[in-house]
């Protein structure tokens, strides 16, 4: 029985609404003033019934929790339309239409389908070093996240010892009356069995989540761009009363390295060259994501020359063969030039090689 429905209210019932509504229905149905009316005087129980629960907070409360509670899939289908009943005149607000005849029943599948709607999505940005973008693997992240209610399991309700069902008495069933129409249906708070063998849990307030923090490990693939966002499934918010938990969607955002720099699957590294390196050509050390290689300068490099080392750039996490390649920068560093014997070497040089150097300024 919708307790809600009986007295002509919504669930959204402030206690003065309850308090109106009982008041304006029990003068109405009362047996005193309508004598011999069966269906009144069913009515009459009906609306008490319902006043003494949603009447009451505490009870109101628990009520208010169970009506979520119960899949029954059954319900719809096991009301039945039980005859006509001419024992009373149709009165003004009685004469109701098909929709308010069956406004419960609908009311009853739209209140499953929003149950049932999965958790909200989570979102989060997580930084990571350059380095741990190029290895890839495993990263923790903490996530606070609503989660399923470990007193209930997501349930909103704990097994009880075995109740009489309040709502029907214990008979399993309610029957009610719209106009000259009567139905019954299967109790809704106690699925029909007359008993109530679960109650609201106090651990969630029925909601079955509790907020909780959580070390979710982010699968992290080598070779990764910052900004890329990556999806962790089922790690979302977990949804009301067992439903599904939303996705943990995380951004990833790549620290700057000291001295790489990303250029698509290329890796930058600016190197500094002394003038007789790269006047003469010769052999330098440089660091690589791997550790430090030797690379070949060849004689006569001018500063911002670029060469290319194969495969040492950022690893392709598909195809390790495909990796892209480090570049190398060269810039030419000249040395402090302070002692006698350096300037007069200089000098010497000069003399032995009088290139103008700005020629081609004037050429034109
Ligand atoms: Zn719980
Ligand atoms: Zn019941």
């Amino acid at each position: 029985m919708d307790l809600y429905g009986v007295l002509d209210l919504t669930p959204a019932a402030t206690s003065a609404d309850i308090e109106r509504a009982y008041l304006r229905l029990a003068r109405r149905y009362h047996p005193g003033i309508n004598p011999g009316d069966r269906l009144g005087a069913e009515r009459f129980r009906q609306v008490q019934q319902a006043y003494e629960v949603l009447g009451d907070p505490g009870r109101r409360d628990q009520y208010d929790a169970g009506r979520h509670r119960r899949p029954a899939a059954s319900i719809e289908a096991s009301v039945e339309f039980d005859g006509f009943d001419f024992s009373a005149m149709a009165q003004g607000a009685e004469a109701a239409t098909f929709s308010e005849l069956f406004a419960d029943v609908f009311q009853d599948a739209a209140r499953r389908a929003v149950a049932a709607d999965q958790g909200t999505s989570l979102e989060l940005t997580m930084q990571i070093s350059f380095e741990e973008a190029m290895r890839g693997g495993a990263v923790p992240v903490s996530v606070v996240r609503r989660d399923r209610c470990p007193a209930c399991g997501g349930a909103g309700v704990v097994a009880l010892e075995s109740l009489e069902c309040e709502a029907c008495g214990g008979r399993g069933a309610v029957r009610w009356v719209r106009g000259h129409m009567v139905f019954t249906k299967a109790c809704e708070p106690c699925g029909g069995s007359g008993r109530l063998t679960w109650a609201a849990c106090g651990a969630c307030a029925s909601s079955g989540v509790q907020t909780r923090s959580e070390v979710v490990t982010v699968h992290v693939p080598a070779g990764i761009e910052s900004q890329a966002r990556l999806v962790v499934p089922g790690r979302g918010h977990a949804g009301e009363r067992g439903a599904p938990a939303g996705d943990l969607y995380v951004t990833i955002d790549v620290a700057d390295h000291k001295v790489f720099r990303r250029d698509g699957r290329d890796l930058l590294l600016t190197v500094p060259v002394g003038i007789h390196e790269a006047a003469l050509g010769g052999r330098i050390e440089v660091p690589t994501l791997a550790g430090p290689i030797t690379a070949r300068v060849p004689p006569g490099t001018a500063t911002g020359t670029r060469l290319r080392i194969r495969g040492h750039g950022v690893p392709d996490p598909h195809d390790r063969e495909s990796s892209g390649d480090l570049i190398l920068e060269i810039q030419l560093v000249l040395p402090p030039v302070r002692d006698e014997r350096s300037k007069a070497l200089l000098r010497e040089f000069a003399q032995l090689n009088p290139v103008d150097v700005r020629a081609h300024l004037f050429e034109h």
